[in-house]
């Protein structure tokens, strides 16, 4: 389960518009990219579906569920920042059990949960380290950890990879989109990097100054760019 529906959503902060009202359907386990030059409002999209933003108009739906009315905690989605947010004196296991631990689940759930991600992600030898004891990809990789155990309906990432080198940055793009394909969970995915849409997306969202410009397949968007715009986003010779 992971459908979100986004019905005439907007946001102001103050007078400024950030988002003009906006419909977007995202399917229940699609892999849907939000891509868009700087300033252009996808984090706060992206917040906005999480609920650490209140919609100035318009209804997000997840499920079916409006979920306006649901705080974020309650709304099984987890958010996979840049900044990983790691709790630096804790070790690994606990880190990625912190969301568990706070929801009061029994320590052998938790532990089950953990080890399950931990060997998803490859951190199982990594269980007792500290995030300083770990690679960039690594802390990445225990902060996606920190989301898997939530067992969310949707991930929302919010350009998890734009702090790694360009090597490091093509092994994890690989992995998410390996998880994508495992979990077969919904993913949110939100960057300005049009390799990472044209190779990791089920589905593109091209937005501009806060509006979409246009919604399609890589292969559409390459192909039939509506303007000379999202072509020059996403690379295509039109
Ligand atoms: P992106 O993630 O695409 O770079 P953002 O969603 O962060 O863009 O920002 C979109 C616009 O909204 C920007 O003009 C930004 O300055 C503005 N904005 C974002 N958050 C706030 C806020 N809390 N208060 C006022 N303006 C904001
Ligand atoms: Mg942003």
């Amino acid at each position: 389960m992971g459908r979100i529906t986004l019905d005439k959503v907007r946001k102001a902060f103050g007078d400024v518009q950030v988002i003009p009202p906006l419909d977007l359907t995202i399917e229940d386990g699609e892999f849907v990219v939000f891509v868009g030059p700087s300033g252009c409002g996808k984090s706060t999209l992206l917040r906005l579906i999480a609920g650490l933003e209140d919609v100035s108009g318009g209804q997000i739906r997840i499920d079916g569920q409006d979920a306006t009315r649901v705080p974020p905690a309650k709304r099984r989605l987890a958010m996979v920042f840049q900044s990983y947010a790691l709790y630096p004196h804790m070790s690994v296991r606990k880190n990625i059990a912190f969301p568990l631990r706070m929801a009061g689940l029994d320590k052998a759930e938790q532990d089950k949960r953990v080890n399950a991600a931990a060997d998803v992600l490859n951190l199982t030898d990594y269980l007792d380290r500290r995030p300083g004891q770990l690679s960039g990809g690594q802390r990445q990789r225990v902060a996606i950890g920190r989301a898997i155990v939530r067992e969310p309906a949707a991930f929302l990432f919010d350009e998890p990879l734009s702090n790694l080198d360009a090597a490091l940055r093509v092994g994890m793009r690989l992995e998410i989109s390996e998880l994508h394909k495992r979990l077969k969970t919904t993913m949110v995915y939100v960057t300005h990097d049009q390799v990472e849409a044209m190779t990791m997306a089920d589905k593109i969202v091209v937005l501009r100054a806060g509006h979409i410009e246009q919604v399609g397949s890589p292969l559409e968007l390459y192909r039939a760019p509506r303007n000379l715009f999202v072509a020059g986003f996403i690379g295509s010779p039109k």
